[in-house]
C-alpha cells in the first residue's frame, strides 16, 4: 500500500490560503491551553455550506478570511491526550466535537445562551482554525462521548443535527403540531426528522429540487410541496390546500434563506403560529410584516447551538429516534479533501465526509 502524501507530516491541516486556494500544510501540533482541555484526532469531518462559502468567496458577511485558516467544523474524533483536570474523558474515547468555545464570562454566556457570545472562538470562522487537521484542541465539556452503538461517521453528523435540535427547540414543536420546513438540504432534512421525534404529526418538506423532495419523503417528511413561480400568497394558498393545513401551519422553519420561501412561510402560518429563521441567504429581503403583525406570529432567529443541543443530538441518534446515516452520500480521503469541496459546491449528494489524515 502506498502511503498518502500527508502521512509523513506532523499535523497535516487542510488550509484555506486565500479565496479559491486551498492546500495541505504541516502545522505544529496544538498544545493544551489549560488543564480542562483535551487533544483530539478528528476522524471524520462533514463539509458545510459555510466552509464552501469561505473557499469560494473568502468571506461570510463581516467574517473575512484575512490570513490562512484551517477549514472544517463538523467533526468527530478520538481523544489522544487529556489535561490534568479532565474527569469525564480518557485517551481513546470517541467524541462528537462541539466546535465553538465561548468566553464563559459575558452576560449571554452566563444566561445560558453561549452561542450568542460576542467572543466566541468558532472553528473555521475567521480568525479561528477549523478541525480538518490531524489534531484539534477542545475543552472537555464541549466533547460529547459517543455511545458504543454510534459510529464516528454518525458522530460527524452531530454538528448539523445540533443545529436542527436548536431550531426545533426554538420552535417549541410539540406532539400533534404541523411543521413546514423550507429547504431540503442537510439542515432542513434534520429539522424534519427532529420535529418528527418531537411528535409533529405532519411534516411538510418544501423545495424546488425533485431529488431532494424524493429523499425528504423517504427520510422524515410526511408531505411535500413544490414551490412554483407565482406570488408568495398564491404559493401559500396552494401549500395549505395541497397539504391540508387547515387554518395554516402551526410552525414553519426556513432552512433555505431564500426570499420567496420566507414570504410564503409568513403567509402559510396560522394565526399565532411560529416562524423560525434557520437558513442564511441574502442579508436583506422584502418581508410581509403586516401579515406577521395581524396574525400575531412568533418570529425568531436561530444561530448554531447552545447548552445540551449536542448532547440531545447524540441521544436522539443513539436511541434510534432519529437516524443520520442516510445523509452520508460520499466519503473522501484527507488528501482528496478539495474534491469533496468541489462536490459540495456543485450540490452533489447530501453530506460528504472527509476522513482524518492517515498515519
Ligand atoms: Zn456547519
Ligand atoms: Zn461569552
Amino acid at each position: 500500500m502506498t502511503q498518502s502524501a500527508s502521512a509523513s507530516l506532523k499535523n497535516p491541516s487542510f488550509v484555506l490560503q486565500s479565496k479559491d486556494h486551498v492546500s495541505i500544510e504541516d502545522r505544529p501540533v496544538p498544545e493544551l491551553k489549560n488543564p480542562y482541555d483535551v487533544l483530539i484526532k478528528p476522524r471524520w469531518t462533514g463539509i458545510c455550506g459555510s466552509d464552501v462559502h469561505y473557499w469560494v468567496e473568502g468571506r461570510i458577511g463581516s467574517f473575512v478570511v484575512e490570513k490562512p485558516m484551517v477549514l472544517g467544523h463538523e467533526s468527530a474524533g478520538i481523544v489522544s491526550q487529556v489535561g490534568s483536570a479532565v474527569k469525564t474523558l480518557k485517551v481513546g474515547d470517541r467524541v462528537a466535537m462541539e466546535p465553538g468555545i465561548p468566553c464563559r464570562r459575558c452576560v449571554r454566556c452566563k444566561e445560558g445562551r453561549y452561542n450568542l457570545c460576542p467572543d466566541m472562538a468558532f472553528a473555521a470562522t475567521p480568525p479561528y482554525d477549523g478541525t480538518l487537521a490531524r489534531y484539534y484542541v477542545l475543552p472537555e465539556d464541549l466533547c460529547v462521548k459517543l455511545p458504543e452503538n454510534m459510529s464516528l461517521e454518525e458522530g460527524a453528523l452531530i454538528e448539523p443535527t445540533a443545529v436542527g435540535v436548536h431550531i426545533t427547540r426554538a420552535a417549541g414543536v410539540k406532539p400533534g403540531d404541523s411543521v413546514v420546513v423550507f429547504g431540503a438540504g442537510p439542515v432542513g432534512l434534520l429539522c424534519c426528522t427532529v420535529a418528527k421525534a418531537y411528535g409533529a404529526s405532519k411534516i411538510v418538506t418544501v423545495d424546488i429540487n425533485e431529488d431532494r423532495i424524493k429523499f425528504a419523503l423517504s427520510y422524515a417528511a410526511t408531505h411535500a410541496f413544490r414551490s412554483a413561480r407565482v406570488s408568495a400568497e398564491e404559493n401559500a394558498k396552494n401549500l395549505i390546500r395541497d397539504c391540508e393545513l387547515g387554518p395554516g401551519a402551526d410552525i414553519i422553519i426556513d432552512a433555505s434563506g431564500a426570499e420567496p420561501c420566507i414570504q410564503t412561510a409568513i403567509h402559510a402560518l396560522r394565526t399565532g403560529g411560529t416562524y423560525i429563521q434557520g437558513g442564511m441567504g441574502k442579508p436583506d429581503i422584502n418581508f410581509p410584516i403586516m401579515t406577521m403583525c395581524a396574525k400575531e406570529l412568533n418570529v425568531k432567529g436561530s444561530f448554531r447551538y447552545g447548552p445540551d443541543d449536542y448532547k440531545t443530538a447524540v441521544e436522539l441518534v443513539a436511541t434510534g429516534r432519529i437516524s443520520v446515516k442516510e445523509l452520508i452520500t460520499g466519503k473522501v480521503k484527507f488528501d482528496e479533501a478539495e474534491n469533496a469541496f468541489k462536490d459540495v459546491k456543485a450540490a452533489k449528494g447530501i453530506k460528504i465526509l472527509i476522513e482524518g489524515p492517515e498515519e
